[in-house]
């Protein structure tokens, strides 16, 4: 198979690149499972957007700015908040349907770190709503193909330029090459590498491992943002009980009732999400208990049936009538802010490898990505990306600028002996996820890092030669991208002698001004 186009993803930034590619060649989609399963599919609270009569793009790059405790590429967070209202709009002009005022004015909500209301939503399906608008205008576009069921394995190089990928029929266990002029890894984070996740089983981080044992630079993974509240219940996976909750009034409060953020934050349950996150985390430490509780009683019963629809009744098939009892909740990774290193056109270090959304770094989180800025990042880089490989696709690859952070970090190579259970690949993604989860979660030390790096580097060294001595599955692909994006975090953690937004180190507790502008690249030679 062969097309102009090869797009790795049917999330908000694959199909934003496909219908902008699809006018100057043929596309395909790539997708694992069915098309609709994505991140995106998920997202609840809103996509940002300065399109509000008291906002302005300046306002919203401040707020991105402070959020991304100094690590923002400026450049960058500029071009996302510039260009973000004209590609709502274009959202909106395709068919999505966001919530307005009784005036028709488009409804605008307000979430942490925000200084003006600019949050659009539909209910607290956004992401359903986005991801249905898209996949009708991918259906009605001629020359966007999309292929269910396929995974990638590993890109193809020819001459160090990406020329396609080797993929997995997950169906038919068929193995074959599909190729193409460009490609686009628009694969997602990696939030299945922690134990406790918000994210769907998809998020396994096959971009960003792929990425790098193809020898691209990686950025800044140590910053993975934890949620503050998802759903705390034995029989529930994490549900994420949406940011938007606290932005309507809900409330954090202890088991004995206390309300602990104001001392924590002058913001309180508006702070932004890691510092609501560690305080959550030192109340759990400091009392013992299992969760917090997010507290929206106070509200109309009415109100929060209407604005809160999934969340009132997923928590009610859990028997929480969320009208009447607080929550349950507990933190849980959900956003990987670093990734494959891009510029302002979504171009990777390897020719023709393109990479949008949560799979890629542009920089526009910094130390910490500011609520609902995601969706917008993938919506605007996907576009540019698309224009730049539709044009310009034989310049030569960019390279970062150098950062006094960088390190090295050789992809694994085979164990003269795979372990026994090596190709037990749910106990080894089992391992991978706990030693993330005790050992490089929100509050970390560089001995515990370390620990967490000598256990990984082992583990990805026997699933290596496990992987190439079996059959291919889905289960040993996903496992040696969990593998390898553990390492990648766990190395990064490492290499970041600081404390700054999401990364908290005890050993170091400050930010130090020389590490300020200074994202962390890894490259694998
Ligand atoms: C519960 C939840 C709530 C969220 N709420 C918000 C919000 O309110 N606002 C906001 O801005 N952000 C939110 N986010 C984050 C946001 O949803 C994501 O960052 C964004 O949707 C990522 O889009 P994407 O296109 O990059 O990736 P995704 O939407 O994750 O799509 C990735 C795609 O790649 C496919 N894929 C992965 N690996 C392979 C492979 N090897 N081969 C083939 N296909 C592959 C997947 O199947 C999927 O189709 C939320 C995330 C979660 C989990």
């Amino acid at each position: 198979m062969e097309y102009d186009f090869l797009v790795l993803g049917s999330g908000m930034a694959g199909l934003t690149f496909a219908l902008n590619a699809a006018p100057h060649g043929t596309v395909a989609i790539l997708t694992k499972k069915q098309r609709s399963e994505s991140n995106t599919n998920y997202a609840q609270g809103g996509i940002a957007a300065a399109m509000g009569a008291d906002d302005s793009w300046e306002l919203h790059l401040q707020d991105t700015l402070i959020a991304g405790a100094g690590l923002c590429d400026r450049e960058a967070v500029e071009v996302l908040v510039r260009e973000g209202p004209r590609m709502v709009q274009w959202l909106i002009e395709l068919g999505a349907q966001f919530d307005r005022n009784p005036d028709g004015s488009l409804a605008l909500g307000r979430e942490g770190g925000h200084s003006r209301n600019r949050i659009l939503h539909a209910a607290d399906h956004t992401g359903y709503e986005i991801e249905r608008t898209l996949l009708i205008a991918a259906r009605k576009t001629p020359h966007i193909t999309v292929l269910e069921h396929y995974q990638a394995l590993d890109l193809l190089l020819q001459d160090g330029a990406c020329v396609g990928v080797r993929v997995l029929d997950t169906l038919t266990g068929d193995l074959f090459e599909i190729r193409a002029r460009a490609v686009l890894l628009a694969t997602g984070g990696c939030g299945q590498v922690y134990l406790h996740t918000s994210n769907p089983p998809i998020a396994t981080g096959d971009g960003i491992a792929m990425a790098w044992r193809a020898g691209a630079v990686i950025a800044n993974m140590e910053f993975i943002q934890f949620h503050p509240t998802t759903l705390y219940h034995t029989d529930a996976p994490s549900f994420l009980i949406s940011e938007a909750v606290r932005g309507e009034g809900g409330l954090l409060k202890r088991r004995d009732g206390y309300r602990f953020m104001p001392d924590y934050d002058p913001r309180a349950e508006l702070a932004p999400r890691d510092i609501v996150a560690r305080a959550i985390d030192a109340e759990l430490k400091k009392t013992g208990d299992s969760c917090v509780y997010l507290d929206i009683t106070h509200l109309d019963a009415e109100f929060i049936q209407r604005r809160f629809p999934t969340i009132y009744q997923t928590c009610l098939q859990y028997g929480i009538d969320i009208t009447r009892e607080p929550i349950p909740v507990v933190p849980a990774a959900h956003y990987t802010c670093g990734g494959v290193w891009t510029d302002l056109h979504g171009r990777t270090t390897i020719p023709r490898l393109y990479a949008c959304g949560e799979v890629a770094y542009t920089g526009v989180h910094g130390a910490n990505r500011l609520a609902s800025n995601s969706l917008l990042e993938a919506l605007v880089f996907a576009e540019r990306a698309a224009i730049h490989a539709a044009a310009r696709l034989d310049e030569p690859p960019p390279q970062p600028k150098p950062s006094c952070i960088t390190a090295r970090l050789a992809p694994p190579t085979p164990a003269p002996q795979p372990d026994d259970h090596a190709d037990n690949w749910d106990a080894a993604r089992l391992r991978i996820r706990q030693v993330m989860q005790k050992r490089v979660g929100i509050v970390r030390t560089v001995a515990r890092l370390q620990e967490a790096f000598c256990a990984l580097e082992t583990l990805a060294a026997q699933l290596e030669a496990a992987y190439r001595q079996t059959p291919i599955t889905v289960d040993s692909c996903e496992a040696r991208n969990l593998a390898a994006c553990a390492l990648l975090i766990t190395q990064s953690a490492l290499a970041r002698k600081e404390s700054r937004g999401l990364h908290s180190v005890l050993d170091y507790p400050e930010p130090r001004d020389e590490y300020a502008a200074c994202p962390t690249l890894i490259t694998p030679a």
